[in-house]
Parts: C-alpha cells; structure tokens; sequence
C-alpha cells in the first residue's frame, strides 16, 4: 500500500490529496525535507512555479529533491510541476529554477494571455482510448524533448494542435494539465501503478 506525497509549499495540493484517497492510496503532505523519506512517490502541484521553486530553496527542499529524483523516486508533476520537472526552461521569470529531471524544455506560460484557460479532449496513451477533458490554466507546454522521454499526449486540435502536452522518462511523469481538477482519475492511477511497480524506498 503505497503512500505518495504532495508538496505543500504553494498550490493545489489538497486537490491532489483528495484523488489519492479516492483511489485507495494514502496522500500525504510533504513539506520538509525529512518528509521525503517517508514517502514511496511525490506529486508536484500546479500553483505558481516561481513562487513554489523560491519556496523550495528557502526550505531547502531543491536539493533533497534532486537526490530523490535521481535516486529513482517517480515523481508526477502537473501544470507548476511539469515546469518543476524540466531540465530547461524558456520565458522562466528572473530568479526561477526548476528542480529537473526529464530531459525536456518547457515553455511556461506558452498558451497565451488570451487562452489563459481552456479545455480541451486530449487522448493519453496507457489511460484508454477516451481522451481526458483536459483543464488548462496558464499552462505550460514541452517546447521538445530528448531521446529517452516518450511523449503520452498532444493537443489534438485548435491552434495549438501537435503541442506536447503529457511526457514520461521512467519513473516520472508530467502534464501540463490539471486532471486532479476534473474527476477523471485516470492519469493519477497511471502514477499509482508507476508508483507500485517501482521497487524505490
Ligand atoms: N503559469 C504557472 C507557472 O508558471 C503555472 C500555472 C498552473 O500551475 N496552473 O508556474
């Protein structure tokens, strides 16, 4: 019975919490660095990236994190946390830095002022066929990615159609979307599985 962690500097942890206890799984909230040892996956929620990231580094989180995540800890970022989980950034604001790990860019911000926030059905391989109603706020997409990381997901119509926006690299996992936000648990019992079938402690 595996217990997944959701950081809890900034954001929409209690959203993710929530899922997690609908799926059978403890959800805990981690927000010091000895929280990590407890836990067998983290989640990183959307939120303010910059703010999360400046939180991080005064809470001495960066580092633990990176050790984590190369350790081999899955790790399931969305929206903020997809941004969290890039080894590049472009239109980062002054200061930021993500934590990294997928060896991917992310564009922050990249669907525009006027689309801050949208829907749309996007198809996810190993959720099923039915594409997921995907919730956008302010979100990021994966500008490209390194051999090594499978892209899941693309906008399948609109302006914006063929921009990545699900990836995985092993153990971990990113979004630009908010799937904790809509009821559809689909991509969350993705990362319980990853969850279970990685030996990580
Ligand atoms: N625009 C935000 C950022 O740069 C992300 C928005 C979100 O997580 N919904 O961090």
């Amino acid at each position: 019975h595996p217990v997944i962690g959701v950081l809890a500097l900034q954001g929409d942890t209690a959203e993710h919490v929530r899922v997690l206890e609908d799926l059978g799984v403890t959800g805990t909230e981690v927000r010091r660095r000895a929280d990590l040892d407890a836990i067998d996956g983290l989640i990183l929620p959307g939120g303010e990236s910059t703010t999360m990231s400046k939180l991080a580094a005064r809470y001495e989180l960066l580092e633990p994190l990176r050790k984590h995540i190369g350790g081999g800890m899955p790790v399931y970022g969305t929206c903020a946390g997809m941004i969290l989980l890039a080894d590049r950034l472009l239109d980062e604001a002054e200061g930021q830095q993500s934590i990294g790990g997928i060896d991917m860019t992310v564009r922050r911000n990249a669907f525009g002022r006027q689309t801050e926030s949208f829907e749309a059905p996007v198809a996810i391989d190993g959720i099923g066929e039915e594409p997921l109603e995907a919730i956008f706020i302010r979100a990021p997409w994966v500008e490209s990615v390194a051999d090594g990381v499978t892209v899941l997901g693309s906008v399948t119509r609109g302006g914006h159609a063929g921009r990545i926006v699900a990836v995985r690299q092993g153990p971990l996992l990113a979004t630009s979307f908010h799937p904790e936000l809509t009821g559809d648990t689909r991509v969350h019992r993705l990362f319980v599985d990853m969850v279970k079938g990685q030996a990580y402690s």
